[in-house]
């Protein structure tokens, strides 16, 4: 199977809402009036983001999900997306699971594949996703301001409960691990979530370093500050009577690949706030509030300080 063939059986398809897809120099893109083009690019690579061996179709529905993360925090619909590939052989065996996951996903989202790049290399999976939003309206890491509430949606934590247990840190009951790791495998992207918090949210970002980080990321660029209730966000660990305190803390807030939103929104949008969760069937936790005075302290569930470093994930520390 030659480079061609293969663009064609696993990633060509009819183009569906967008001018022109796969098969030309280019893709065309047509955003309505009025919206903003929001562009996001993730790249996954074998051994740092997934292990060697990983299940292609979980693999395929992983590296779109986590794209689709990004516009969910901005909210942005998705339009389009490309695919860089790099892969070691033209294997029919990973091709076909893996675009199947892909495809699957993208379909549900309305998210076509519009064109790539396809080459011989180490497995690396590089994702550009393409989404609208009306100008203007995109939520931003900048909007928190002192006295908004904090919000963290779904569930924390997971994918590190399920990585500790694939490391040896932590036994695991099995279908807690097999509930853990499906979550780690195939995050769910809050793209609905994002969009109904349009007009209500004044900041989010998607979780995918882990909480404390990606909110630390949050507070520089709001220049405020924040108390965080960690109890309440150890409490939103699915399993959560599986492991003890410390090891909740340790996995909701820093654990990482959750693809959860976190965001703001003042104290009169707490109606608001239920609303859009609702219509987006995604439950919503009030986890703490922004403040004037910057920095970010943790709070028990009597009001004590918490103690403890929970470091979030960067490539480079
Ligand atoms: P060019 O030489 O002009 O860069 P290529 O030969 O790389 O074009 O690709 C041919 C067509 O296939 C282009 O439309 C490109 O966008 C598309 N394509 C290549 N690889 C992929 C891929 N992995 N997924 C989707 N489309 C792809
Ligand atoms: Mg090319």
């Amino acid at each position: 199977m030659g480079e061609f063939d293969l663009i064609e059986r696993y990633f060509k398809r009819p183009a569906q809402r967008q001018p022109l897809g796969v098969g030309d120099d280019c893709a065309l893109l047509a955003p309505a009036p009025g919206m903003q083009l929001a562009v996001s690019m993730d790249m996954l690579v074998e051994g740092r983001h997934f292990l060697p061996g990983a299940d292609p179709l979980r693999l395929g529905h992983k590296c779109l999900a986590v794209n689709l993360s990004d516009l969910a925090a901005c909210g942005a619909r998705p339009l389009a997306f490309t695919l860089a590939l790099a892969l070691p052989e033209a294997d029919a065996r990973w091709l076909e699971p893996f675009s199947q996951g892909l495809l699957a996903l993208a379909d549900a989202h309305g998210c076509e594949l519009v064109g790539g790049d396809t080459t011989r290399g180490p497995l690396n999976i590089c994702i550009t996703v393409f989404g609208e939003v009306p100008a203007g309206q995109a939520l931003l890491r900048s909007g928190a301001r002192a006295g908004d509430d904090l919000y963290v949606s779904g569930t924390l934590g997971d994918a590190r409960l399920a990585l500790g247990c694939t490391r040896g840190e932590w036994p695991l009951a099995d279908a807690v691990a097999t509930a853990a790791r499906e979550r780690m495998d195939r995050p769910t992207p809050r793209v609905a979530l994002g969009l109904a918090l349009r007009g209500v949210a004044t900041s989010a970002i998607d979780i995918s370093d882990g909480l404390l980080g990606d909110l630390g990321h949050v507070l520089r660029q709001s220049q405020v500050g924040a108390t965080v209730e960690a109890d309440t966000v150890a409490g939103r660990l699915a399993a959560g009577g599986a492991v003890d305190l410390a090891t909740r803390r340790a996995c909701t807030l820093a654990g990482g690949d959750d693809y959860e939103l976190a965001f703001t929104a003042p104290p009169g949008a707490r109606e608001a706030v239920r609303a859009a969760a609702q219509s987006a069937g995604t439950e919503v936790t009030r986890i703490g509030r922004i403040d004037t005075a910057p920095g970010l302290r943790l709070i028990d569930a009597s009001g004590q300080p918490v103690t403890g470093r929970f470091a979030s994930f960067d490539h480079f520390g």
